[in-house]
């Protein structure tokens, strides 16, 4: 359940890009009917109220893009006139959402001075959720993208049913929200699992299996008494990379996240591609070798069959290579460097497979930079050269040359930050 803010109505504010007027400040909204919402219809023809949202989510990504700005600079950046602009910041002021601070200076040829706006030190932060296969982890975010106020909690340790899952979850987000001075304005949750998008619940999560089928969204909605917001967590690495890393600025990138399991998302065109019923980003599951190994999505050949952090430990076992079971890609970069028989080889091959998929993924949907989340991150640079190096040797098309692979913000961060963003945009009805 989505509560937006809506704008207060302003006089002579009239927000000429959003048929919306309304008076109220939240008020409950159905979530599949909020054109900025995740499983929206497909709109053969832009309504206003589409342009609305559309012009919302530009100026909220150019702040980020660029810091505290004036409306003037706004109005050049999102190509929305200035009438638009001021439709759109005055409501987010009314709401201490922005607020006004410097005053640069008129310019010699007579031009009005102009006051820059920026987020608002003062407004309600978020709390930002990140759900991982054996921890969960929550925090405070502020507008600004300043994580604080973590709190941990293990997920490994036996879980009798989906509410002992719950419990340490909901104990987890308590924690966190009791360090903030004023409410919190949401709750966004980054999922590294399977989810049922249009239920808000956990498909599967592999190392939890209680929290299967759990309606994670409607029960906190109900314990915290404000909006939820649930995605995976690669669209939140996603919308984190966008806002404050490195996709700041881009229109067509890609974040992929290679660890227990592998996954993407996209960024088309200016806008986070979530394809039909949000099931867009399952790369982990597209086939890389027919006949290939049983996956556990029951097909053969997966990407994630000879990719994932699985894959590279069973592997490690067949070459003999020392503790297996807990080794990532940070310690088989230095047994390799140490000369551990076999380390450099399976190296090779991990960066290769990796390569493979991320190669598939440019050849399809051509992104300028591929931000990379994960076990991927802890190899280092010579990981990331080994990847790079048969990544370019797997494109074939030359204007691919001007593509970056780029190790993104350490997981958390982004993903923290990721899912406050998305929680944000659902609330103040902005398209991401
Ligand atoms: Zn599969």
């Amino acid at each position: 359940m989505i509560k937006r803010l809506e704008k207060r109505s302003t006089a002579g504010n009239a927000d000429t890009s959003n048929g919306s007027n309304k008076h109220c400040f939240i008020g409950p909204v159905d979530g599949n009917q909020n054109p900025a919402r995740r499983f929206k219809p497909a709109h053969p023809l832009i309504s206003a109220g589409t342009l609305g949202v559309a012009n919302r989510g530009r100026l909220i990504q150019a702040l980020y893009d660029m810091g505290a700005s004036s409306r003037v600079e706004l109005a050049r950046v999102t190509g929305a006139n200035r009438a638009t602009i001021g439709g759109i910041v005055q409501p987010l002021i009314n709401q201490g959402i922005l607020v006004e601070g410097d005053v640069v200076p008129a310019n010699r040829t007579g031009g009005k001075p102009a006051t820059k706006v920026w987020f608002s030190r003062q407004a309600k932060p978020i709390c930002a959720v990140l759900l991982m296969p054996e921890r969960v982890r929550a925090c405070l975010v502020s507008l600004e993208g300043e994580i604080y106020a973590q709190h941990d909690a293990d997920l490994t340790t036996d879980l009798k049913d989906a509410s002992d899952g719950f419990q340490i979850v909901s104990t987890c987000v308590e924690e966190a929200i009791a360090f903030a001075h004023l409410p919190v304005l949401g709750i966004g949750l980054a999922v590294a699992g399977g989810l049922n998008a249009a239920k808000g619940s956990i498909l599967a999560m592999d190392l939890a299996p209680c929290l299967h089928g759990f309606p994670i969204e409607a029960e906190l909605t109900k314990r915290f008494g404000v909006p939820v917001c649930i995605d995976p967590n690669t669209r939140a690495l996603l919308v984190g990379d966008r806002w404050f890393g490195q996709g700041r600025g881009q229109r067509n990138f890609a974040a992929v996240y290679v660890g227990e399991s592998l996954g993407a998302a996209i960024y088309v065109d200016g806008h986070l591609y979530r394809g039909a019923a949000g099931e867009a980003g399952q790369i982990g599951h597209t086939i890389v070798q027919l006949n290939g190994r049983i996956c556990r999505c029951g097909r053969r050949g997966c990407w994630e069959t000879i990719a994932s952090l699985q894959w590279l430990r069973n592997e490690a076992q067949a070459r003999g290579l020392p503790q297996p079971g807990s080794l990532d890609a940070g310690r088989l970069v230095s047994l390799a460097k140490s000369g551990t028989e076999g380390a450099k080889e399976l190296l090779q091959a991990y960066a290769f497979n990796i390569s493979v998929g991320l190669a598939n993924l440019q050849q399809l949907a051509a992104p300028n930079c591929i931000t990379l989340h994960g076990d991927v991150v802890r190899g280092g640079k010579w990981m990331l050269e080994l990847i790079e190096e048969n990544f370019r040797e797997l494109i074939f098309n030359p204007a691919d040359k001007q593509i970056t692979l780029a190790p993104g913000d350490s997981e958390d961060v982004a993903s923290l930050r990721g899912a406050a963003g998305l929680i944000l945009a659902e609330l103040l009805d902005v398209i991401i």
